[in-house]
């Protein structure tokens, strides 16, 4: 049976000569895994479809559990992202975060059309931003919600020295303080990321890298997953 899939490659690996398995997040399906046959050889026809960041229409033929690509249509490349090192391993970290929060066969319509969106703004905008926006509606719509608003204590507003809560995923005041300290630069930047009222004054650099990592402990928490392309990331901005 042959059937057509909108899909972005989160992930491929080689197998065989030639050819590839790839990771898909689909529209219509969710995860799946299908295999790519040639892809490897030069100037195989389909090797663009098994390239990172591919977002096409596949077309796929399921024979009893696997899939394999018959053939592929474009729908973007994003190719922007492979011109700039930090584009690429943001772009990384929205398909690694996607992975990670996706269970095979469950479908999330919102979830890959954010990713989509995300891989295109990051072409042109900000990329540490995206990302962190992007991480932020993932969590969400996994049901792991960043709490951003008060002290998830007392409901005082978060100012002057503040905790987060790795397990609750919310923020306190000093009277409350559960959990680590945090700083009020991570706080206003995952306001900023999340559309929420900020202080353009303390959305700052350093609070762009904290909240990364912030995000990252946590979704390693909460999906028990470490998203590779995180780690990468985090230390390409601290050396730059
Ligand atoms: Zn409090």
């Amino acid at each position: 049976m042959e059937y057509k899939a909108d899909a972005l490659v989160l992930r491929t690996a080689d197998f065989g000569e030639n050819d590839k398995m790839l990771t898909l997040f689909s529209l219509q399906y969710g995860k799946i895994s299908a295999a790519i046959r040639g892809v490897r050889k030069a100037g195989a026809k389909l090797r663009f479809a098994a390239q990172p960041f591919c977002f096409a229409e596949y077309v796929l033929a399921k024979r009893g559990e696997r899939n394999t690509v018959v053939s592929a249509s474009l729908t973007d490349g994003f190719y922007a992202l492979r011109e700039d090192i930090g584009k690429f391993y943001a772009a990384a970290c929205v398909t690694g975060v996607a992975d990670a929060v996706l269970y095979g066969g469950i479908v999330n319509e919102e979830l890959f059309l954010r990713a989509v969106s995300a891989l295109g703004q990051m072409c042109g905008g900000n990329e540490a931003e995206t990302l962190i926006s992007f991480i932020l509606k993932a969590l969400e719509l996994s049901g792991y919600m960043l709490s951003l608003d008060a002290c998830a204590g007392c409901g005082a507003p978060l100012e002057g020295r503040i905790f987060f809560d790795m397990a609750g995923g919310c923020f306190s005041c000093s009277e409350c303080a559960a959990g680590a300290g945090a700083s009020l630069s991570t706080l206003n930047v995952l306001r900023k990321c999340a559309g929420k009222e900020y202080d353009p004054a303390l959305a700052d650099k350093d609070g762009v890298f904290r909240a990364l990592r912030l995000l990252s402990a946590y979704l390693a928490e909460k999906t028990e997953t470490r998203v590779k392309a995180l780690g990468e990331y985090l230390a390409l901005l601290a050396a730059g």
